[in-house]
């Protein structure tokens, strides 16, 4: 069992004034974490502290910077097993995953500390004997609030790309995942001077408290509702706000492609991560014409997909993250059977221990079904008949959230439409994964707002000031 502690003002073991959390293994339910929970007024401390060790912070050259950012990024290479193991205890994915989520998150450090200190401003054309340039500068004080879905990753992005330009982090991970935010918050301050990251541990009312704090950006990956409020909040305080939120990804399967194959990305899409990762597959377009050999395929693969606890290696679908979760995935799923459409398979909830879901493929499926147009974070995948691409399209355009699309297509005139005119941030076409480093993308609407990783993130997290800088009246300096 881990036992968390909080780290305020450079202390580790700080407050815990609020209670006590326990998180149980969504495999199994048995106590995995036991973690302090921060009050208000320990929230309101932690973050004067940290306003405390900004400016040395902020001064500190870039390069002495990055090179503790490097370290950083050894000291969680060297607890990586212990954290994939955390992450599998705490949120159930299988292990093989959890370690990729920790390894690109060690990736993502060493790359921000290798592209800050290249990052500069530029000189401007000014009168000849004036010197006018715009040089960016850290904004200050970071309130870093993460989900469960892919704890290091995530956190990893959004610290990573703080602390190496200049800004002292208080980072919140989520009240499922505690122990591997406790985990990843020792290992990167071994190589941080005292103060520069704090921890704060509990649950939603711990993220609202530091999102309503005088804080300089609040970044917030994580749902849709709590972005919201976050950024309510922080219309109150003037803080930036960083939002990568939630999803309703479409997948379009066009007229003429290998039914086989397209089913094997929609399994992949939808499936990956038991349904929990914000670019899963959630709503699918498939042409008439494929249809039916698609949805055979599809649920092949659902059915053929090793169920277990992540921890056994041949697990390739864990639990959800809890029952709490759960309840929320089977719901949408029986209210839009309730509406006509059909299970063609799983969408039962198993007995046993554990929150596990079946690999769930719904057809009869309408687009204006919640299971359709509402997030479900779940491996469900809904399927929707279409008659042409221009249907498909029409429908995957049209929903409240913006953030990315896959179309399968052999028509390089449908796969120019697709990236034109979908109003989402990443466009994929012929794969639901990947993509080439530095990418990066603005989440629309109910997605969020701002860059949320690729080299763009260091921009986001500081402020660019313009100079001019002339001579005092006679001349001489
Ligand atoms: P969540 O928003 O419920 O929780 C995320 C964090 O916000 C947690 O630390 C939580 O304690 C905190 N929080 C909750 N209420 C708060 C409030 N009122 N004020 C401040 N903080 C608050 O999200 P989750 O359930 O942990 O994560 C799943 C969601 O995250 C999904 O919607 C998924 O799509 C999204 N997500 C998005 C991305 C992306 O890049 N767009 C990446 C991963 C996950």
């Amino acid at each position: 069992m881990y036992t968390v502690a909080q780290l305020m003002g450079g202390v580790w073991g700080a407050g815990g004034g609020g209670g006590e959390l326990v998180v149980n293994d969504p495999a199994d339910g048995s106590p995995v974490s036991s973690v302090p929970v921060a009050t208000a007024d320990e929230v309101g401390k932690a973050v004067a502290a940290a306003r405390e060790a900004a400016a040395e912070w902020a001064s500190t050259a870039p390069a002495t910077r990055a090179a503790a950012v490097h370290r950083a990024a050894d000291a969680v290479e060297a607890v990586a097993e212990e954290l994939a193991a955390a992450v599998t205890a705490e949120m159930g994915k299988p292990l093989a995953d959890a370690r990729g989520g920790v390894e690109a998150g060690i990736g993502t450090l060493r790359q921000y500390a290798e592209l800050a200190p290249l990052r500069g401003g530029r000189t401007l054309h000014g009168e000849p004997d004036a010197l006018d340039f715009i040089t960016p500068q850290p904004r200050g004080v970071v309130a870093a609030i993460t989900p469960w879905n892919d704890p290091v990753a995530v956190s990893c992005g959004l610290l990573g790309a703080a602390l190496v330009t200049g800004n002292v982090v208080l980072y919140k991970p989520s009240e499922r995942t505690p122990a591997t935010g406790w985990l990843l918050a020792r290992a990167l301050d071994q190589a941080l001077p005292a103060g520069v990251l704090s921890l704060l541990t509990g649950g939603p009312e711990v993220g609202a408290a530091l999102a309503g704090q005088e804080v300089d950006v609040v970044a917030h990956v994580g749902s849709t509702a709590t972005g919201r409020a976050i950024a309510a909040a922080a219309a109150r305080t003037g803080a930036k706000v960083l939002l990568e939120n939630g999803g309703s990804d479409p997948l379009v399967v066009d007229a003429g492609v290998d039914a086989s194959w397209a089913a094997g990305q929609a399994a992949l899409g939808a499936f990956a991560n038991a349904g929990q990762i914000c670019v899963a597959v959630e709503r699918i377009y498939v042409h008439r014409e494929v249809a039916e050999d698609f949805v055979a395929a599809l649920v092949q693969r659902a059915d053929a997909l090793r169920a277990g606890p992540g921890r056994d290696p041949g697990t390739e679908l864990g639990p959800l993250v809890d029952r709490r979760h759960r309840d929320h995935v089977h719901g949408q799923v029986t209210a839009a059977v309730a509406d006509g459409a059909q299970v063609r398979t799983g969408g039962e909830l198993p007995d046993g221990p554990g929150a596990f879901y079946p690999a769930t493929v719904v057809t009869d499926c309408r687009h204006d079904m919640p299971l359709v147009r509402e997030e479900t974070f779940g491996p469900v995948a809904p399927v929707v008949v279409v008659d042409s691409f221009d249907e498909a399209l029409r429908c995957a355009a049209d929903s409240p959230y913006g953030l990315a699309a896959t179309v399968l297509t052999a028509s390089m005139s449908h796969a120019q439409r697709a990236w034109r005119e979908l109003p989402v941030g990443t466009v994929k076409i012929n794969s639901v994964f990947g993509g080439a480093p530095g990418g990066a993308a603005h989440p629309r609407r109910a997605s969020g707002q701002g860059f949320g990783y690729g080299p763009e993130l260091l921009d986001e997290f500081t402020a660019t000031k313009a100079v001019h800088i002339e001579a005092p009246g006679g001349g001489h300096w």
